[in-house]
């Protein structure tokens, strides 16, 4: 144990006691002077299980303050002892995996099979990081005139913030934090306010790791104001953030006004193209574990499936996802058994079910409908429900919904696939199913998207590649790991030297 402060209270709630109060981790200590309060709920059970600080200005001030006060000292490590500093995070990590996961599943609402390949990812995130003293050498040029030589060096950014979203409370965190002070800056989490105990949970750790210094790891709890407050921040130099599209704009233009460098991933509408010649046996438990995993709520869901073909064979994908989506149990994500979570919060549910109500008004056919299943003691379940687009630009077919709701479009061919896929605002992700290596080729060729899949329900880059999408998936340039958070993470600087 290190000397730093321990939390102030118990880790975790006594059972049926008074919600435990959440602080912020600030240089070392447990601490907030936030007056403003908000409730954590599990969204299964709509206990309260903790009290979130909202931090506003003084908070941010303190947080960065010691980031920065820590940066210069942090960055003369040498690069094998901060690989070392997190090489002991991702021991800890994996110590305290499941531990960490049942916190995702009590928070986010997540089944606990979910939330462990959750933790996984953000573990093989830190392990990636452990890299560094490779991923940050730089290159050299000898000779570009009589005694003259170029060489070009990775030098930290200084102080960096993310900002995360409620769908992934563990791995994305551990997109960032890991590449980010094994590139030798300081770091400030502000995590989702819905569910930031895994976050907590992770910066215990980080507390008790004596290779990672007070200041460099700092967690700051709150909502608008204190993202707004790093945003607006002159010590913060770079910000990584992951949510809504509209956020992310907000976030980049925002953070763009007081010069900062912003990668901010945004929303998604991701389309699953079903070929003719696809493996239905295959192609529809993917299909499913995709559109329906985690109730909907993944950057990386399956919201549309594009039927390709001729009325017949569009009929039979139609069925088949209609029987194997009638299989499904929903229910809470702590519970065997379970294939659909709940809503991350009964007002998600509301915004899902109002679109599904003015759906079927207008543009669609009702195939599956989950709306008549049990909402559940939180008000968060809701079936996994699948609507044919009788209008391809209905809101259901463009607009992310981020719930268990499959929209299916009919095409005639692949070259209609990729004009419906490529006609939305987002390119996040998409996948091709197909036994064609031909249409895989042109899909792969065609599509406008970051992250595509062959076969595959959930394309999810491992962490020792970039992970993001196009278009309004993005607002930046750089995406989160792999060489890409190295770059992003690190100014480069040209040295010209002449020795003779
Ligand atoms: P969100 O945009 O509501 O919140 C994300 C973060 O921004 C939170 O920390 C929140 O406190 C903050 N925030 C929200 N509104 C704000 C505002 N007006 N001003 C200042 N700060 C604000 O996103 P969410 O609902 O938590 O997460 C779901 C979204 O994240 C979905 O759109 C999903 O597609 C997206 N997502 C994208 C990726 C990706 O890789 N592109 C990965 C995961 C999630």
């Amino acid at each position: 144990m290190s000397s730093r402060e321990s939390p102030l209270v118990a880790p975790h709630p006594s059972p049926g006691g008074e919600a435990r109060r959440l602080s912020n981790y600030v240089g070392g200590n447990w601490r907030t002077s936030a007056d403003r309060w908000l409730e954590d709920v599990d969204p299964a059970s709509g206990e309260v299980t903790a009290m979130v600080p909202l931090s506003g200005a003084v908070d941010v001030d303190v947080a960065v303050a010691a980031a920065r006060a820590a940066q210069p000292g942090w960055r003369a490590v040498a690069p094998q002892r901060r690989a070392r500093a997190v090489m002991a995070l991702r021991e800890a990590l994996w110590g305290h995996r499941d531990e960490i996961a049942r916190l995702v599943t009590e928070d986010m609402g997540k089944t606990l099979d979910d939330a462990r390949g959750e933790v996984l990812r953000g573990i093989e995130s830190t392990e990636a990081a452990c890299a560094i003293p490779h991923l940050l050498k730089g290159e050299g040029l000898e000779g570009v005139a009589t005694g003259v030589d170029v060489d070009l060096v990775r030098q930290p950014v200084g102080v960096v913030a993310a900002i995360t979203p409620f769908n992934f409370p563990a791995m994305i965190p551990l997109w960032f934090l890991p590449f980010a002070i094994a590139c030798g800056n300081t770091f400030v989490l502000k995590p989702s306010e819905r569910d930031p105990r895994p976050s907590e949970r992770i910066f215990e750790l980080i507390n008790e790791i004596d290779e990672i210094p007070a200041g460099v790891c700092n967690l700051l709890h709150g909502a608008h104001d204190a993202v707004n407050g790093l945003l607006d921040h002159p010590e913060v130099d770079a910000i990584s953030f992951v949510g809504r599209a509209t956020t992310a704009r907000h976030v980049s233009e925002r953070s763009a006004a007081t010069g900062k460098r912003c990668q901010a991933l945004g929303g998604a509408k991701n389309s699953l193209v079903v070929m003719p010649d696809a493996d239905l046996a295959k192609a529809v438990p993917a299909i499913m574990g995709s559109a329906f995993g985690a109730a909907g709520q993944r950057c990386l869901a399956g919201s549309v499936a594009v039927l390709v073909g001729d009325q017949a064979r569009q009929d039979e994908v139609r069925d088949a996802l209609t029987a194997a989506a009638a299989e499904l149990r929903v229910g809470s994500g702590a519970a065997e058994g379970t294939d659909v979570c709940p809503l991350v919060s009964p007002e998600a549910r509301e915004r899902i079910v109002d679109a599904l109500d003015r759906a079927e008004a207008a543009d669609v056919e009702m195939v599956a409908d989950g709306r008549g299943v049990d909402p559940g003691p939180a008000g968060t379940m809701l079936g996994p429900t699948i609507v044919e687009a009788l209008n391809p630009e209905a809101e259901v077919a463009r607009e992310e919904l981020f719930g268990p709701l499959l929209t299916l479009v009919r095409v005639a061919d692949l070259d209609r696939a990729l004009e419906f896929v490529n006609g939305s605002r987002y390119g996040n992700a998409g996948s091709v199913f197909t036994s064609s290596g031909e249409a895989a080729r042109r899909y792969r060729y065609g599509v406008e998207a970051g992250m595509i899949g062959v076969n595959v329900g959930v394309a999810a880059p491992v962490a020792w590649f970039p992970f993001s999408g196009w278009k309004d998936s993005l607002d930046g340039d750089l995406h989160a790991n792999g060489r890409d958070a190295v770059e992003f993470y690190t100014r480069k600087k040209v040295v010209t030297s002449r020795w003779q």
